[in-house]
């Protein structure tokens, strides 16, 4: 079976890729070794997708329910535990309504999933892949069950232990944060009238992201690696506890609302994110530390740059897997992500670090920002995405 394009995935940035491929008559073939329909996420996850995300879906009519599973970002508060001084984010300032949307990240899948439902010439086999090979210039795979899919170009989407990466050998730079993240809902009595807030704490950043309604919100809470047995062990009553001490007043009286999820945090980033007839997108090429919630933004904005190159190369009658075309692709994302990974980097060792100034610092840092309205509108548009 001969196909244009096989993406290997089954998550957001696989479904993205492939729906839109497919929408511009791209014969494409999803790969991954799970059973079709199942919910494959292990923790519910809220993701702020930004309007560049929101931007690229509009543009090729995807998730067209927004409306109806995303909570608008209306504001976004940062500040510093128990210390004076808020930043606050108000996308009015750079001329938009809101800095995007808060989407269930198993609700935005069903909506890609439907997408590429409605696409054709997309049809998916869940077999795990055994080799890649070259034959006559296509691209290969063996997979578990004797089948031999062939395209002009594989895309790996298969997130931060890409197999696709790994069979290629390429070299990995991987660490660990030395952080946990928990995760878990909660409902409150106020309001949160759509503000995400960041409170910066002694160990790592303290998230409520707001769910549509009103009256729920996400926790993402990040604590040192060393902490992961406490915070395992909290009961449910001590555990609204803490997370009521950490909103304040500004949510009301707080309830849990799931039970917590947690895992370790740690960076991998590829140095190659391309080989002959292969292009690794979104994890798979860099996962990155939530505290900004831009990692799939990020992988949205490598689909974008991606999909862009070959819908124009295919519409010339150029082969899309040529190197010359991938080596484009690499170039064009490489400032953004690099820029974005070493930001991210410096702001979470400022407010980790033992130093007795680093609080100093970071309210300085608070400060300046706040005061300084061109600074705040770059931080704004990046947030948005809108940079690039
Ligand atoms: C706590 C937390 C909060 C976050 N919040 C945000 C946010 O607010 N905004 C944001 O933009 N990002 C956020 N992120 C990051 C975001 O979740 C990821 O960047 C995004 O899920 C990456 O999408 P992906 O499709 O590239 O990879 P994944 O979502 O990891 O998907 C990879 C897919 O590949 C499949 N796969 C695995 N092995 C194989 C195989 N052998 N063959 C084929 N397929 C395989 C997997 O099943 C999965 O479906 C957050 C991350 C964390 C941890």
């Amino acid at each position: 079976m001969r196909r244009e394009v096989i993406v290997v995935g089954y998550g957001p940035a696989a479904m993205t890729t492939a729906a839109i491929l497919g929408q511009h008559g791209i014969s494409t073939t999803i790969i991954n070794p799970f059973p079709a329909y199942q919910k494959r996420l292990s923790a519910t996850r809220l993701l702020a997708l930004s309007l560049s995300s929101i931007d690229l879906f509009k543009e090729h009519k995807l998730v067209e329910n927004i409306k109806s599973i995303g909570q608008p970002i209306k504001k976004i508060y940062v500040s510093q535990y128990k210390k004076d001084g808020l930043l606050e984010f108000d996308p009015t300032y750079i001329q938009k309504e809101n800095f995007g949307y808060m989407v269930d990240e198993e609700d935005l899948w069903k909506s890609l999933y439907f997408d590429v439902k409605n696409a054709n010439n997309i049809n998916e086999i869940h077999r795990n892949i055994t080799a890649i090979e070259y034959k006559k210039n296509k691209i290969t795979l063996k997979l578990s069950n004797g089948q031999n899919p062939a395209a002009d170009l594989l895309i790996a989407a298969d997130g931060k232990n890409s197999i696709i990466r790994k069979k290629l050998y390429f070299e990995v730079e991987k660490k660990s944060y030395n952080q946990v993240v928990l995760i878990c809902d909660i409902k409150h009595s106020k309001n949160h009238h759509g503000i995400a807030r960041e409170v910066f704490m002694k160990n790592g950043p303290f998230a409520t992201l707001p769910k549509l309604g009103g009256f729920s919100s996400s926790v993402v809470w990040t604590e040192l690696a060393e902490s992961e047995s406490f915070l395992r062990s909290l009961s449910k009553p001590l555990l609204r506890e803490f997370i009521t001490s950490r909103c304040g007043k500004e949510l009301g009286e707080i309830e849990l609302d799931s039970n917590p999820s947690l895992f370790p945090l740690y960076f991998t980033y590829s140095k190659k994110a391309i080989a002959e007839r292969i292009a690794l997108v979104g994890d798979a090429w860099h996962a990155i530390h939530p505290l900004a919630g831009q990692g799939l933004n990020l992988g949205l904005r490598d689909i974008k740059a991606l999909n862009d190159l070959i819908i124009k190369e295919k519409s010339i009658g150029l082969d899309i897997g040529n190197l010359q075309i991938l080596k484009k692709y690499q170039r064009a994302r490489k400032d953004d992500i690099t820029i974005l990974i070493s930001t991210i980097d410096i702001i979470n060792n400022i407010y980790k670090s033992k130093l007795p100034v680093i609080p100093e610092v970071g309210q300085f840092m608070i400060r300046a920002v706040s005061f300084c309205r061109p600074l705040k509108n770059l931080f704004m548009i990046y947030a948005s995405g809108k940079h690039i």
